[in-house]
Order: C-alpha cells, then sequence, then structure tokens
C-alpha cells in the first residue's frame, strides 16, 4: 500500500508537533499547515488523504475552512476530522454539518487518534476507486479517464468535473446556480451563462458517442443528467 498523507491543520506549535511526531511514527507521510491560508496552498500542492482539522486558527475557523473543502468538488472526497478543545454536544453537531467526517475532543489518546485516522482512510479509499457509469459511458474517478467502450472521451477539467457530478447526482433537476455551487466550488464569482457553454462543450463532447441526449434542459429550471435515456 502507498504511503498516505495526513495534512495537520492546527496553530498550536506544540499539539502540532506531537501530532505530526505520532502520526510518522505509525507510517504516514505528514504535512502541517498553521493557518487555514497554508492549509488551503498544501491541499492545492498535494490532495491529502485525510485532513485533521484544528476548530480554532488564527484567520479562518476550521469549520470554515471544512465547509469549503466539502463545496469544492476536487476536494470534497477528503476526509476531515476535527480536532477541538469544545466537547459540547452542540459544537459537535455544528462541525459535523460543515461537513467534517469525524470529531475528536482534545485531550485524546495517541490510539484513539491512530483509530480514527485508519477508520476515516477507510470510508474515504471507497469514494476514491469510484467507477461510475451510464450505459457504456464510464468515468474512472481513480484515473480521471472518461471512455465509451474502448475509446477515451477528451474533456477538460471543468467538463470533467461536471460529468462526474451528474453521473454522482442523475435524475434529478439542478439549477444553474446549484451547479455554479456544486461543481465550480462556491467561492468563485462565474456568471451563470458560464454553465450553458460547459454544458454545450460536454454534450459536444458526447456526441459522436450519442450520449449528448443524458444532459437533458429542464426549460427554466436548469439541467438533468438522465440515464434512463440511453
Ligand atoms: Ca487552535
Amino acid at each position: 500500500m502507498s504511503q498516505k498523507t495526513i495534512l495537520v491543520v492546527e496553530d498550536e506549535r506544540p499539539i502540532r508537533d506531537m501530532l505530526a511526531f505520532n502520526l510518522g511514527r505509525a507510517g504516514y507521510d505528514v504535512e502541517a499547515a498553521d493557518d487555514g491560508r497554508q492549509a488551503r496552498s498544501a491541499i492545492a500542492n498535494r490532495c491529502p488523504d485525510v485532513v485533521l482539522m484544528d476548530w480554532m486558527l488564527p484567520d479562518v475557523s476550521g469549520l470554515e475552512l471544512t465547509r469549503q473543502l466539502k463545496r469544492d468538488p476536487r476536494t470534497r472526497t477528503i476526509p476531515v476530522i476535527m480536532v477541538t478543545a469544545l466537547s459540547d454536544e452542540d459544537d459537535r453537531v455544528t462541525g459535523l454539518d460543515a461537513g467534517a467526517d469525524d470529531y475528536i475532543v482534545k485531550p485524546f489518546s495517541q490510539r484513539e487518534l491512530l483509530a480514527r485516522v485508519r477508520a476515516a482512510l477507510r470510508r474515504g479509499s471507497a469514494s476514491d476507486d469510484d467507477v461510475l457509469t451510464a450505459g457504456r459511458l464510464r468515468l474512472d474517478a481513480a484515473s480521471h479517464l472518461v471512455t465509451v467502450g474502448e475509446e477515451a472521451v477528451s474533456l477538460s477539467p471543468t467538463e470533467y468535473r461536471l460529468l462526474e457530478f451528474f453521473l454522482r447526482h442523475p435524475g434529478r433537476v439542478y439549477s444553474r446556480s446549484q451547479l455554479l455551487d456544486s461543481v465550480w466550488g462556491g467561492n468563485v464569482y462565474v456568471e451563470e451563462r458560464t454553465v450553458d457553454v460547459h454544458i454545450r462543450r460536454l454534450r459536444k463532447a458526447l456526441t459522436p458517442f450519442g450520449y449528448d441526449t443524458l444532459i437533458r434542459t429542464a426549460r427554466g429550471a436548469g439541467y438533468r443528467f438522465s440515464p434512463g435515456k440511453v
């Protein structure tokens, strides 16, 4: 098994060093960030397998950072474990509502920490290796390859993410603004018309295979992916 990377986001140096030391000793490759900005750049550089997220950070709360990661299709499958001194049940629920996958309260034992990291890795790897299909159209989320039979479908990164989103959410109508939130990420400013442009490109890429009709226009409402039409 390849070495897994854990990103530790923690501004208190003694805790960060202790976490990094123990995770390193357990065989993980550890990256550390001491605020939200560093965490974002570490993630953009190299996608970690698990994020250990402190609640209170100097620039952005760990909660808000978790929300951002879970809104972005490129990062939303990364398991996030919130690490905090707050033990109140309301706070735990708030963390889970923000999209955190698990929760660990300080002080915790190293055994508990390692058990939670292992559990997060087990859950995380299932979604990474997804193969999504509609008819003969096949999207391999691990390799980012889209194929129809033996033939590769060439897509730009945005069209790829759009197709992945549709394959994961078939049958439902999504408005342009919902697609912008889910596929582009809520914190970028893009005009709604941009969605139409990328839908057009995605349909065009699928046309030679006869799969352009998978993406239906719901007049005045948005778009729907209909695998039943294959
Ligand atoms: Ca802190």
